[in-house]
């Protein structure tokens, strides 16, 4: 049996693209999405990966989404944590909202799923949890308190659960992207993306398949020995 796939945020961007390559690579793949419809309608309708629409920044929603999947589809035991938002500011702007919104969605979100798969994963002895962070919770950078905060944070959480998932056969890493060519980064302003990419010693931006190639990587029985660590993939712009 084809082991099942949860990829939240999974229907666009960097997501979509981990979710094909775990489909493409044997897995049941299940994208989650926060409220995209058209985007995800137009991704299963594509892939024929299934999306699964809810808040990952909210426990009770995860809880109920993560029975139907496992309902509907079968036992997560590969777990991507992939869902993430910006709200930049300098800290003279950032609000409490925003600060919330940032460390719920990109942080929270990592508790709430990894506690909500744990017991299963503990049960069946196998799991494979990769949680996304980023070359600015590595780095810093300006205007992102918030979002540095929040990435760093799942550097250190994957640390953490690391330690206790290594003996009973669940391990947990993260992969931290720079700066990937998608809507997030479309977003930034043209003149401030210039100076990004002159700083990447690879030239370009990293492409969505770039960081799904080292998700699959992760999650293949090959990574077996391979726990509580970040895979820095950003084209020589921050070594770690
Ligand atoms: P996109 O903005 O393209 O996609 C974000 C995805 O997350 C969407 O599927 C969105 O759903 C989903 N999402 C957002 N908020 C929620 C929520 N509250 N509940 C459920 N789903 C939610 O992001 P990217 O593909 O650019 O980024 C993916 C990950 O990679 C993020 O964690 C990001 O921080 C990280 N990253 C990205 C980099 C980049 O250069 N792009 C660099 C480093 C890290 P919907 O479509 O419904 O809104």
């Amino acid at each position: 049996m084809a082991r099942v796939a949860l990829v939240t945020g999974g229907q666009r961007g960097i997501g979509a693209a981990i979710s094909e390559a775990l489909k493409a690579a044997g897995r049941t793949v299940v994208a989650s999405y926060a409220g995209n419809d058209a985007a995800a309608q137009a991704f299963t309708e594509r892939t024929g990966i299934p999306c699964y629409k809810f808040d990952v920044s909210d426990f009770a929603q995860c809880e109920a989404a993560v029975k139907k999947i496992e309902a509907e589809v079968g036992p997560i035991e590969i777990l991507v944590n992939n869902a993430g938002i910006t709200r930049d500011a300098t800290m003279k702007r950032l609000s409490r909202q925003m600060w919330d919104d940032v460390i719920d969605t990109n942080l929270g979100s990592c508790y709430n799923l990894c506690k909500l798969v744990w017991d299963g994963m503990t049960a069946r002895k196998y799991g494979r949890i990769v949680n996304i962070g980023s070359i600015n919770g590595q780095a810093g950078q300006y205007g992102q308190v918030n979002y540095a905060a929040a990435k760093s944070g799942i550097h250190g959480f994957t640390k953490a659960l690391a330690q206790e998932g290594a003996k009973i056969g669940i391990t947990v890493n993260a992969i931290a992207p720079g700066y990937v060519d998608t809507e997030m980064v479309r977003a930034v302003p043209p003149d401030v993306l210039e100076k990004i990419i002159a700083k990447i010693p690879r030239g370009r931006l990293g492409r969505a398949e770039d960081i799904a190639r080292g998700v699959v990587f992760l999650t293949t029985d090959d990574a077996d020995f391979i726990t509580g660590s970040t895979l820095s993939i950003n084209g020589g712009q921050h070594m770690y």
